[in-house]
């Protein structure tokens, strides 16, 4: 179990006012007065405890000056002064058994507040998004025979029906050019990603409901206990051990895997890309999106993690995005990047940028990507630090440095597959004058990554 998190309270304390009109932008649900009130009763009744730690001490001080005094004869006078002495024990120990209360709500209440917004980001909901670089060949108009669920059922790449009965809806099975789709757009992008530095990492599927609520992933809707996003596991082994949950998206555990860390500033940026499944219950949704590939349960995703300094976090956002932005030229698709409003950020992203390819089937833009700066909210809650600078010494910087610092981390999509897919076949798709599919064709950097027969595949 990690030790709890270090939220900066001078900061809140000392910001109420840019942090609240912050919540309310972000549509966050929590108030900054309610964590104001539990921070004035925290301080009271510490104010309170400390007043009586005090009095007790100066009463054992005056206590052993009875010992040595006329008193100590007087049996009366000592039995009232130990019964005085018993009631303070009693009304400490109360007191501070308050305080820890008070000040885990306090911490509970703080973990809430939303991270702090780039004075660039727009404000307000998703359609107040700003259109930041449109990229690639012009988007195709609406088709509605470019449909990725009718094609998908017609060549045999999707298999829904037989995915719902095994599963239920939203799973689906991936066959044949469809399966071989999946591999090769995993090493594609895993290929562009290590180009640019990024370490590989297949990560656990499973993760500590812990570490994912201090990545900012609510593994219980506090309003609604019985709603969840996150799929939680039945525990089968003893009462004790901790609450498991599948994992969102690998960013949780390549994040866990720099809990509780110290770095040197010198050995920033860390970046790693991570290969695992994303499990979303996706509770609520419905409606077009929920058909076919493009909102499912389960989700292969390669996910760029990064690990940096206060003053490099703005610059690797921009060579993540050069990342992201390299894999979809490659894959020749029509896209726009959003840098995203102040509702859609969450409670982790101070800036978010998203990616939308054009779906000429589905007749709209969907998101395919997303990229958020989350500065020190999750390293303060996952305790990742750095030192700023190179000690002199070879043993290396003091965990309890006062000059240490939480680092920012950086999260960006690399590859939702099932989504790449859905545009791959809906913008690549060729049809012969009935517009029936003949023929797929595919961007050439995939090839290097084709396990298949080129039958169906135009290059
Ligand atoms: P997120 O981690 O929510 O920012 O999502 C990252 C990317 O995963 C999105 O840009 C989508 O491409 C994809 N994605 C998110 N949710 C789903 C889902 N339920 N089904 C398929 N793809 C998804």
């Amino acid at each position: 179990m990690l030790p709890p998190p270090r939220l900066d309270y001078r900061s809140i304390s000392e910001n109420f006012v840019s942090k609240s009109t912050n919540a309310i932008n972000r549509k966050a649900p929590i108030t900054v007065e309610a964590i104001q009130s539990v921070s004035r009763l925290y301080n009271e009744l510490k104010h309170h405890s400390n007043t009586l730690n005090a009095k007790r001490n100066s009463r054992s001080v005056i206590g052993e000056a009875i010992r040595k005094s006329a008193l100590q004869k007087d049996q009366k006078a000592k039995n009232a002064a130990m019964e005085d002495a018993k009631k303070l024990k009693e009304e400490i120990s109360e007191l501070e058994t308050l305080v820890s209360q008070t000040e885990q709500t306090l911490l509970e209440t703080a973990l809430a507040i939303p991270n702090d917004t780039h004075p660039s980001s727009p404000l307000g909901p998703e359609s107040a998004a700003v259109i930041l670089a449109s990229h690639g060949p012009d988007p195709i108009p609406v088709t509605p025979t470019r449909d990725h669920v009718a094609i998908g059922k017609k060549l045999g790449w999707v298999d829904l029906e037989n995915a719902s009965s095994t599963t239920g809806s939203s799973w689906y099975y991936l066959t044949n050019e469809g399966a071989l789709l999946e591999m090769a757009l995993t090493n594609y992008a895993l290929s562009v990603a290590i180009k640019h530095g990024f370490k590989p990492v297949t990560t656990p599927d499973v993760v500590r409901s812990d570490i994912a609520r201090r990545c900012g992933f609510q593994p219980r809707d506090p309003s609604n206990a019985h709603v969840s996003q996150v799929y939680h596991l039945q525990n089968t082994s003893p009462a004790h051990s901790p609450e498991l949950v599948l994992s969102a998206t690998s960013e949780i555990p390549l994040a866990g895997l720099f809990a509780n860390q110290l770095f040197l500033s010198s050995s920033l940026p860390m970046k790693v890309v991570g290969v695992g499944h994303a499990f979303r219950a996706e509770a609520g949704a419905s409606g077009a999106d929920t058909r076919g590939l493009y909102r499912v349960h389960q989700f292969t995703k390669v996910e760029l993690f990064s690990v940096t300094t206060e003053d490099k976090s703005e610059g690797m956002m921009e060579e993540m995005r050069r990342v992201q932005t390299a894999i979809l030229d490659g894959l020749r698709l029509p896209f726009r990047i959003l840098d995203m409003p102040t509702e859609e950020l969450g409670a982790s992203a101070y800036r978010k940028y998203d990616m939308e390819v054009w779906m000429p089937g589905r007749g709209r833009w969907g998101e395919v990507s997303s990229l958020s700066n989350c500065t020190d909210f999750q390293a303060r809650r996952l305790l990742i630090r750095y030192h700023p600078q190179t000690p002199k010494s070879s043993e290396g910087p003091t965990p309890t440095s006062t000059a240490n610092k939480f680092a920012h981390t950086l999260n960006g999509t690399a590859a939702a597959v099932p989504r790449l897919i859905v545009a791959l076949i809906e913008n690549g798709i060729v049809l012969d004058e009935s517009g029936e599919p003949v023929a797929l064709e595919l961007p050439s950097v995939l090839r290097p990554f084709w396990l298949g027969d080129d039958n169906l595949i135009r290059w």
